[in-house]
């Protein structure tokens, strides 16, 4: 799998995606990450990347010269399955987007910076705009690395065994049970005793009393989707 990221300020995104399961997925060939600075698409001398926005008001707009650049030359050089925005207004990011999202192939996502990009960069080249949640940040690096470490945990190959993204939160549209570890007895809080029982099957069947539990209290919609 291959997922390119366009940004302004590619140096926000070097550090999430260089650390734990993602860069062991990247030297494990399972995926390549390529970061694309938007000021080497710039065509005037300074690197312009924004503009002030038509009709006025605060703060500027990503210009739309430098973003079809890139993206036309991406594009030139291989197909790509989904062409994300990151946006505060686009559909929410979920378990199920992730999973989709890991099968394809091409991926390439735009971080958007200041006031947003030139809609018509969004009418025309966008095909899926993603939202991490519904607050504001300052730019679409750190959604972009959200969304991308979502998608390369989900990779086959990506986590060990005992790791599985399949025992995770949100697969099977349930919450993960509580986890412990030594010591079994802290400040006389108490690990389960069912846990320590050394009963493949009674740990399963408590695991799974957990997770349904957690989920009709924390998030009881999970439940109804189908
Ligand atoms: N003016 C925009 C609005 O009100 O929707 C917000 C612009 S924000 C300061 C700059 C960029 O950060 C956005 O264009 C988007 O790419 C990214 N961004 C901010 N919050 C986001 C979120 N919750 N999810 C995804 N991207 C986000």
């Amino acid at each position: 799998m291959r997922i390119d990221i366009l940004s302004v300020l590619p140096e926000l995104l070097y550090s999430p995606l260089n650390y734990s399961i993602v860069k062991r997925a990247r030297d494990k060939g399972l995926v390549e990450i390529n970061i694309f600075n938007l000021h080497d698409f710039a065509s005037d001398k300074y690197k312009s990347v924004d503009d002030y926005a038509f009709g006025g008001g605060a703060g500027m707009v990503m210009m739309i010269e430098p973003v079809y650049k890139a993206i036309e030359q991406l594009k030139s050089e291989r197909e790509y399955d989904e062409i994300i925005y990151t946006s505060p207004d686009g559909e929410k990011l979920t378990q199920k987007t992730a999973n989709t999202l890991s099968l394809c192939e091409n991926i390439l996502i735009l971080a958007g910076h200041y006031k947003g990009i030139d809609q018509r960069i969004r009418d025309h080249l966008i095909t899926r705009e993603i939202s991490i949640g519904d607050y504001v940040l300052s730019g679409g690096e750190i959604p972009a690395a959200v969304i991308t470490d979502a998608i390369v945990r989900l990779i086959p190959g990506a986590m060990s065994d005992e790791q599985s993204a399949l025992s995770d939160s949100f697969q099977d549209d349930l919450l993960a049970p509580p986890v412990y570890t030594r010591p079994a007895e802290f400040m006389g809080w108490k690990v389960p005793d069912v846990l320590l029982s050394g009963h493949a099957a009674e740990i399963e069947k408590w695991r799974h009393e957990q997770s349904v539990r957690r989920t009709e209290e924390l998030r009881p919609y999970l439940s109804d989707n189908e």
